[in-house]
């Protein structure tokens, strides 16, 4: 689809059943991506499939398409789309090939989509997942950096438009859940007080270097950094776990999904990763969600909301489980966590710069091009160099995030 990103993608007129919901998949290559197909696979008459993203993985979005048939899918490059149109024209699939960042925006704001779920990993997924808030959909977010980037940029978006949004992620999920029905109308402008709630704890399993060696961090492997002992993810994810930043990223997440402040959240470890978070009250109540550690239960929760939908996901057997255990973050395992905190609070352009020194410091660890302990030196060093000062619109917030992108890459080529 060339030119103006208000672009008329249109659905087919036989695509839209009155009552089923109209979904974009961003990411759907992914992790989250393909358990949101799964999900929906389950509960055909309730969901149709209107466009489906990823980047530059061409066999699987073709097994997509010949699996779920959306009206269209979008590529991250030219010769990816024209490999996949081969590749569909072969077996007389009609799904149409798009190509590039202004398609990601214009299958995100098409007038006849209903659902965005929002599960790019990184800054990419920015601007289309702004632009199907700003189109006022049902936003499903999984891409926690677009937030963590633009905070309140992000949340006035989600007000203007008056759009739904409804956090993926396990812990926010959760925590969502454990939340008065009146709050779920309206999370982000949540009052603890008129609601009696007292503060949120987050939960995190520790990642798998929990009980490594404190000197034995900074020389551990992709491959160890991305075997999670419960969670099965993205290696990006799958890292930021090891190192904990996943947590403070989840830290500032929820600053902005709930509206809360320093003395309302605490991050809690709890390795079995059963609780996926808890809301504590001021009579001294705790709510917590729990489920098995598939993301096909928060996934399933926001595709049907305020309805439960079946997921595929296991019942949750608390005999095999045995015993639930809790322990408070290590400051000197998982440094990550404290600068993600003091960043949440010091402004936007601190999480913004951190997120990208984090991408780009992440990028370089799984290319094997520096070590794991580096990752939050390079992290440090950026925000220690970076310009923090108001970022009050997007484009600044590009710029703040190519500018920390540029400070992070010095260090690795220092280092080489
Ligand atoms: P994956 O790495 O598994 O998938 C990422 C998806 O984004 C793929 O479809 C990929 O396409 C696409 N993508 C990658 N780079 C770009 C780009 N530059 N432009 C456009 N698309 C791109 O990630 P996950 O599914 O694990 O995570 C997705 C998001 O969900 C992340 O923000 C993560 O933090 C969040 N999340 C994930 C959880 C999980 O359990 N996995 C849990 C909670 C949150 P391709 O396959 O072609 O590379
Ligand atoms: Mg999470």
């Amino acid at each position: 689809m060339s030119g103006d990103s208000s672009m008329a993608i249109a659905a087919p007129s036989n695509m839209r059943t009155n009552k089923s919901a109209v979904i974009t998949i961003l990411g759907a290559t992914g992790s989250i991506g393909l358990n949101t197909l799964d999900v929906i696979a389950r509960h055909p008459e309730q969901f149709s499939l209107f466009a489906v993203t990823a980047h530059s993985k061409v066999a699987e979005m073709l097994a997509i398409c010949k699996q779920h048939k959306p009206r269209y899918a979008v590529m991250g490059s030219e010769t990816a789309a024209s490999k996949l149109r081969t590749e569909l024209h072969a077996l007389s699939l009609n799904t149409e090939v798009l190509v590039g960042e202004k398609e990601l925006v214009a299958v995100s704001e098409a007038s006849d989509v209903d659902v965005v779920m929002a599960a790019i990993v990184g800054a990419a997924g920015l601007l289309p997942t702004l632009a199907a808030i700003r189109a006022g959909k049902r936003v499903l977010l999984a891409n926690k950096e677009a937030l963590v980037m633009s905070g309140q940029l992000f949340i006035d978006a989600v007000r203007s438009a008056n759009a739904q949004l409804l956090p993926v992620d396990s812990e926010h999920n959760a925590i969502f859940q454990a939340l008065p029905q009146a709050v779920q109308q309206d999370s982000i402008s949540t009052s603890f007080q008129e609601h009696g709630i007292r503060k949120i704890l987050l939960t995190g399993s520790g990642g798998p270097f929990r009980e490594t060696p404190l000197a034995e961090i900074a020389s551990q492997t992709p491959a160890a950094a991305c075997a999670h002992p419960n969670w099965l993810m993205g290696a990006k994810i799958s890292v930021d776990s090891a190192t904990m930043l996943n947590k403070g990223l989840e830290y500032i997440e929820a600053r902005w999904l709930f509206n809360c402040n320093a003395d309302q959240l605490d991050v809690i470890l709890h390795p079995q990763s059963v609780i996926h978070s808890m809301v504590q009250y001021i009579d001294g109540s705790v709510i917590a969600q729990l489920g098995q550690p598939d993301m096909r239960t928060p996934i399933a929760y926001c595709l049907g909301y305020p309805e439960r939908l079946a997921s595929g996901v296991a019942d949750l057997d608390f005999t095999e489980i045995g015993a639930f255990t809790f322990a408070k973050p290590e400051a000197e395992r998982y440094p990550l966590l404290q600068l993600a905190i003091d960043a949440c609070w010091q402004g936007q352009a601190a999480t913004t710069t951190l997120n990208a020194a984090n991408e780009v410091a992440v990028a370089a660890f799984l290319n094997e091009q520096i070590s794991f302990g580096e990752i939050a030196e390079i992290c440090t060093e950026t925000l220690q160099k970076a310009n923090i000062s108001p970022l009050n619109d997007i484009e600044a917030v590009l710029n703040c995030d190519a500018e920390a992108r540029r400070i992070a890459r010095k260090h690795i080529q220092r280092g080489r």
